[in-house]
């Protein structure tokens, strides 16, 4: 049984023991030391009659991972990083059950009704996959999974019981917007709300030479070190288009992306008709996380409510395709389709990764992606395999292109 049987969003479980009430969602968090994963916590903390975390798993970060354990007492504990598995179960308390390895987060989300993704980059894959494949509800932060394996994960939401509810911002929003109206056909546009980052309003000649701290300063969102530097590049807002593209089956034609400094509409969505509904509330990611564990219910606690007697205005603007060439080369990975998405994310991360380490300038990130595309291969993302294989060799082409720079 999953979630979405029960429409209330809250049921009894069968796969917790006696500590978890017969009326709780039980959620498992993977990606639970991040941004997302924290602040899932306190969404959870916040409604503890309702909702209860009985897995939590992180990648290496095995003190904050352990801390939490401790705190919160959830039945499993994962770490994808098997040389921290003795550590890990050494200072967790007795009777949590340990796994670790590059299975252990996809093995430990099945001891949630809800499943919050909340890993960073490509990794996140086997959850996305073992959570939908599940029958579960998945509450999908980790847009990575769904841009590089798009035909797979589509194939996977077909699990009866399997649900998708996103927990970007964006999509969240379009996702409150869509409710609007039933008939797909009277939809005429999505518009994708972007802050614009750090460096809004920046020519090209003034981004020869931002360092690491001026990309991770964004204006409105905290968050991790990846997606501050994807959305100072504008390549998270390429991807956002790639993910709604993915999310509501809207051709790229019909997703506009507008710049929104304030980060107060989250995105918006047009009917045939010339209406457009928003959805408003302050940059607080709660929210969307919030939203994606009760849906279709919603949860009391509002994370900051907007005072409008303060917001004095909303203000929006095209975005610069030219300082930000990162946006056209998602649509246009997207329009070549198959392991194109996959290439262009798997060379993004080994960019911002390259910049992070001091390695290349933050203006090479978009000529990196451009070199890498230009040598896509065309192959299909008809498996699992297929998309981890082209995850590798897109890795080991931006690895060469970034030696190659001049
Ligand atoms: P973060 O860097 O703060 O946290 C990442 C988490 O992933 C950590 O718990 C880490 O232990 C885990 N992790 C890292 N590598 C791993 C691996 N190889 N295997 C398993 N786990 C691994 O990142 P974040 O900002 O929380 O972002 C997480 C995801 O959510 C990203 O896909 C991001 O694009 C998306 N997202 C984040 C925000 C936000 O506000 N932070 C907003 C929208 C979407
Ligand atoms: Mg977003």
């Amino acid at each position: 049984m999953s979630c979405s049987d029960d429409p209330t969003g809250t049921r009894a479980t069968a796969t917790t023991g006696g500590s978890v009430r017969r009326d709780q969602v039980t959620v498992a968090l993977l990606g639970a030391t991040g941004s997302i994963g924290t602040q899932t916590l306190d969404v959870v903390a916040a409604e503890p009659d309702r909702f209860r975390v009985t897995a939590l798993g992180a990648g290496s970060s095995v003190d904050a991972l352990a801390a939490q354990a401790r705190r919160i007492r959830p039945e499993v504990v994962a770490i994808a990083d098997a040389d921290l598995a003795a550590e890990l179960a050494a200072a967790v308390p007795a009777g949590t059950e340990v796994l670790a390895g590059p299975d252990a987060l996809a093995e430990a989300a099945l001891a949630g009704d809800v499943v919050v993704n909340g890993v960073v980059g490509f990794a996140g894959l086997p959850v996305t996959l073992a959570a939908l494949g599940a029958g579960r509800r998945l509450a999908l932060a980790n847009k990575e999974s769904l841009i590089a394996a798009g035909p797979l994960v589509r194939r996977v939401r077909s699990t009866p019981g399997a649900e998708l509810v996103p927990v970007d911002s964006e999509h969240a929003a379009v996702h409150q917007c869509l409710r609007a109206n039933d008939r797909a056909e009277r939809l005429s546009r999505i518009v994708l709300t972007a802050s614009g980052g750090p460096f809004r309003g920046r020519s090209r000649a003034e981004l020869e030479h931002v360092t690491i701290d001026d990309a991770l300063a964004h204006p409105t969102w905290s968050m991790g070190p990846k997606i501050t530097v994807d959305s100072s590049t504008l390549m998270n807002k390429g991807l956002e288009v790639i993910e709604a593209h993915e999310l509501f089956d809207v051709d790229l034609d019909h997703i506009e992306v507008v710049v929104h400094p304030q980060s107060i509409v989250h995105s918006m969505v047009e009917f045939t008709d010339g209406s457009t509904i928003a959805q408003l509330s302050l940059p607080d990611m709660r929210l969307p996380i919030g939203y994606a564990l009760a849906f279709p219910d919603r949860i009391a606690t509002p994370f900051g409510r907007i005072d409008w007697a303060h917001l004095s205005r909303l203000d929006f603007e095209p975005p610069d395709l030219d300082a930000f060439p990162c946006l056209g080369l998602a649509y246009d990975a997207s329009r070549t389709g198959d392991t194109a998405p996959a290439w262009l994310n798997a060379a993004n991360e080994v960019a911002v990764a390259a910049f992070l380490d001091g390695t290349i300038d933050w203006i090479r990130i978009p000529e990196v992606l451009e070199r890498v595309l230009s040598r896509h291969d065309g192959s299909t993302a008809d498996s699992v395999d297929a998309v981890v294989d082209a995850d590798r060799r897109a890795r080991h082409v931006a690895r060469l292109e970034i030696e190659r720079l001049p």
